[in-house]
């Protein structure tokens, strides 16, 4: 018989997951992305977890942060020129996934956490919705401003926001960047109202990029990115926090990004269930 002590050796340690919130043992996946961050797997939620992140100083992450924050202002500025100018916003799939949710949502209240320069927002105006953008940087919202957004800065990354205040809240490409996921959808859950939806959107561990090597570019690599999501483990996270109704999708149609073969094929490949697309959606409500 093992003694009690040399059975705890043995026995993995158990911790709280940080985005599912059950107690877990969590496991090495055996990948190490750009020689520094290993993957670890929670079998209770099945997400792909990032390690040793926590241990890194806040500024290397909050260097990595604007840096991301930089281009994807860059990104938007033009389109945001546009509609200072009188241009419509252009989100066709993300126009058509809030058109889908508004059947099922009792009020016209929306929360954007990351809304930027309020692209997203300037589309929910316009379809009705009074409009909040939560976001971290001010000069982003200092744009939204200008669009004629409401706007809350987060500051130091604690996001707080009023109890059943919302009748939607969106999240788009913002849940992979966040390490304490379960706190932060507690958040969200309270300030839905009951039945309220979550509509967010996050890159798939199943697209090319991720699986093809461990080198990955350092916008979507830890520790700017820290948690990568199957449509199996966002379901199980969503589940395991307290939402239901969780549908997480892949879109399989795209229009080609480039004119290269490459880019030409992709879409098919997409379609014809060669490759994964690169982006889960999922629609969810409040228990
Ligand atoms: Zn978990």
């Amino acid at each position: 018989m093992p003694s009690p002590e040399s059975e705890n050796k043995r026995m993995p340690e158990k911790i709280v997951c940080r985005v599912c919130g059950q107690s877990s043992t969590q496991q090495s996946i055996g990948r190490v992305i750009n020689g520094s961050y290993p993957l670890l797997k929670c079998p209770e939620c099945s997400t792909i977890l990032a390690d040793q992140c926590r241990v890194e100083s806040k500024k290397i992450y909050d260097e990595l942060y604007d840096q991301e924050g930089l281009q994807a202002y860059e990104q938007h500025r033009v389109e945001f020129e546009k509609i200072v100018n009188g241009g419509k916003p252009h989100r066709p799939y993300q126009e058509r996934l809030l058109a889908k949710v508004e059947k099922i949502c009792s009020g016209r209240r929306m929360i954007e956490i990351g809304g930027g320069v309020g692209i997203f927002g300037k589309i929910a105006v316009s379809r009705g919705w009074d409009y909040t953008n939560y976001d971290v940087s001010e000069v982003a919202l200092s744009y939204a401003e200008k669009l004629g957004l409401k706007t809350r800065l987060i500051e130091n990354q604690r996001i707080s926001l009023p109890a059943n205040s919302a009748d939607l809240i969106v999240l788009w490409e913002v849940i992979e960047h966040i390490w304490e996921v379960s706190g932060y959808l507690k958040i969200i859950r309270e300030a839905l109202v009951p039945n309220g939806v979550l509509l967010m959107s996050t890159p798939n561990y199943f697209r090319a990029a991720y699986q093809r090597s461990d080198s990955w570019g350092v916008g979507a690599a830890p520790p700017v990115h820290v948690n990568f999501f199957t449509q199996e483990s966002l379901g199980a996270a969503l589940r395991l926090n307290g939402f239901s109704k969780n549908d997480v999708f892949v879109r399989r149609i795209y229009l080609p990004a480039s004119k290269s073969l490459e880019g030409a094929l992709r879409p098919l490949k997409f379609l014809l269930r060669l490759e994964e697309p690169p982006t889960l959606f999922s629609i969810s409500r409040r228990s």
